[in-house]
């Protein structure tokens, strides 16, 4: 039975140009409400982008994803699944970063999400940046590694930036394997593809035994090949996911700051996080999403909708 404090607000209730706006129109559960102890899974914002190296304003993506999320409906329109009736779901607030601070904001968020482990809930989150990532990985991988997988058009597996900086979100991931946060065994990542700086990122997935499938593999085995293979390389043991905007053409998702052309469509882009479905989600991110970049808002609506269809494979799939 749905507890209905945990329904979203519908359309049918109140317009949805209406209120205020929390993801999916659900209700703003923050750490001292008397019903958090109810919540299982917590969608939250990470408003922080200081790993961008490039163009910047994912910082801005937890407050445009949030409004966009106004339009979410309760059903999902392919599969029928209801996930609010499945699961308690809420608003947890943002994590509150130190925007002129690296590492204080990286600490600041793997303490805030610590926090959230140790309540049980599981955590999807709005980015943000991709390094984002690695902080919740260190709360959430803490005891044993994870499996991952990553839809990207990049592997952000990268040593270093600027002669010797470790943290940017080229190199979330490089990172989470050396902290022994992930299994690279356990590891896929999805939709690879533009240029490149050189072919290190590569040799060391080659090396840890992290399975690439790039864009061109992608198109030629299909999207329901591609994701059998990756549900079968994440296995039955805990896993994250973790999904950059930038996976998908910037003809669909141009709002992001390092958009790859050549890439999935919107309709792909919705089909391969359905696909999740049987996978034992642990939690999961959508990042990179830009406002600044996002003109008609398209890609945060996207990005609200990838966010929904990963909301359906997670409570298929309760940890
Ligand atoms: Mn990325
Ligand atoms: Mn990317």
């Amino acid at each position: 039975m749905a507890d209905p404090f945990f329904q979203p607000v519908s359309g049918f209730d109140l317009p949805r140009f209406a209120g205020i706006p929390t993801f999916m129109r659900l209700p703003l559960v923050e750490a001292d409400h008397p019903r958090r102890k109810d919540v299982q899974i917590g969608l939250i914002g990470s408003p922080w982008d200081g790993g961008t190296t490039n163009r910047p304003g994912p910082r801005h993506g937890p407050r445009q994803l949030r409004d966009l999320s106004t339009m979410i409906r309760a059903q999902n329109g392919a599969t029928g699944v209801r996930p609010f009736e499945l699961a308690n779901c809420a608003d947890l607030g943002d994590v509150g970063p130190n925007p002129v601070d690296l590492q204080d904001s990286l600490k600041r968020m793997t303490a805030f999400f610590a926090g959230v482990k140790a309540e049980g809930i599981r955590p999807l989150t709005a980015g943000g940046d991709h390094l984002c990532t690695l902080p919740i990985l260190r709360a959430l991988a803490a005891d044993a590694p994870l499996g991952l997988i990553h839809f990207d058009s990049h592997t952000d597996l990268y040593h270093s930036y600027f002669d010797g900086c470790l943290y940017t979100h080229g190199t979330p991931f490089r990172r989470a394997i050396e902290e022994g946060l992930l299994d690279p065994k356990r590891c896929v990542q999805i939709g690879i593809r533009g240029t490149a700086y050189d072919t290190e990122d590569r040799e060391f997935a080659a090396h840890a035994g992290i399975r690439v499938i790039a864009i061109e593999e992608f198109f030629a085995r299909g999207p329901e090949d591609v994701m059998a293979e990756a549900r079968e390389i994440a296995g039955s043991a805990p896993t994250y996911v973790s999904y950059d905007i930038d996976f998908v053409d910037p003809a669909f998702a141009p709002g992001t700051g390092t958009p790859e052309v050549g890439g999935p469509t919107s309709f792909q882009a919705l089909q391969v996080a359905r696909l999740l479905a049987g996978v034992n989600i642990v939690a999961a991110d959508l990042v990179e999403v830009s406002p600044p970049f996002d003109a008609s808002g398209g890609t945060a609506w996207l990005g609200a909708s990838i966010l929904f269809e990963m909301l359906c494979a997670m409570v298929a799939t309760p940890a």
